[in-house]
């Protein structure tokens, strides 16, 4: 019987013991990614850890690389506390999954003060936002008219440079097209440049940057 034509591509090599790890959707409630080296091995990852599901990407990262590259946010402890973190196998553990709450990279410099920029749940935002910091309120939204703005797009716009076109949409669900740029002039918000100069402007640009966090 030729079972392994019926599986779906393993996530990676078993860490371990060098065999491929699989999900498998019969363990437990939820399934979980094991090691085909079975229980001698007995490596396994559960598809969620404190209340929060794993993105398929972060257990790929988990088994190939040994840890994850971003900072996965919405993790709930035993209190009800939510909470950011990355996560990486632990060898001295058995190659348990662990957090790790060291700030993750920055991704590049304040225009505002100077300081980190760093990955935040809805924004890439000073990390001096705090008050006894000098409370400093830039941030690039992730949500920036609808756009969602990426990890690289953020560090572009810090290394000041433009990004787009990109397919944004007013808050009246209009779609249009927009160049976004930091404009120093304005506080170092992102601004738009419209594509068309030749259209209106869409009705209500200013209201879809999203205030506070
Ligand atoms: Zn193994
Ligand atoms: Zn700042």
């Amino acid at each position: 019987m030729n079972e392994t034509a019926k599986r779906p591509d393993p996530v990676g090599l078993c860490p371990k013991c060098g065999e491929p790890v699989y999900y498998v959707a019969t363990i437990g409630k939820a399934g979980a990614y094991v090691c085909d080296g079975g229980r001698e091995c007995g490596f396994l990852i559960w598809p969620e850890v404190a209340h929060r599901k794993l993105p398929p990407k972060a257990v790929e990262e988990l088994v190939v690389d040994g840890q994850t590259s971003k900072l996965l946010h919405g993790f709930r402890s035993h209190d009800g506390k939510e909470f950011a973190a990355r996560l990486r196998l632990d060898p001295e553990q058995d190659n348990k999954v662990v957090f790790v709450f060291e700030d993750p990279a920055p991704i590049g410099k304040c225009p505002e003060c100077g300081a980190d920029v760093v990955d935040k749940p809805k924004s890439y935002g000073c990390a001096h936002w705090k008050p006894e910091n000098g409370g400093c309120g830039f941030a690039i939204w992730k949500d920036t008219a609808g756009h969602r703005v990426t990890e690289d797009e953020a560090k572009a716009l810090l290394d000041g440079q433009e990004v787009g076109p990109v397919e944004c949409r007013s808050k009246a669900g209009k779609s249009f097209r927009a160049t976004l740029y930091i404009d120093p002039q304005d506080g170092h918000r992102v601004a738009m440049r419209f594509e068309d100069h030749g259209a209106p402007a869409p009705d209500d640009e200013d209201d879809d940057y999203p205030e506070g966090e």
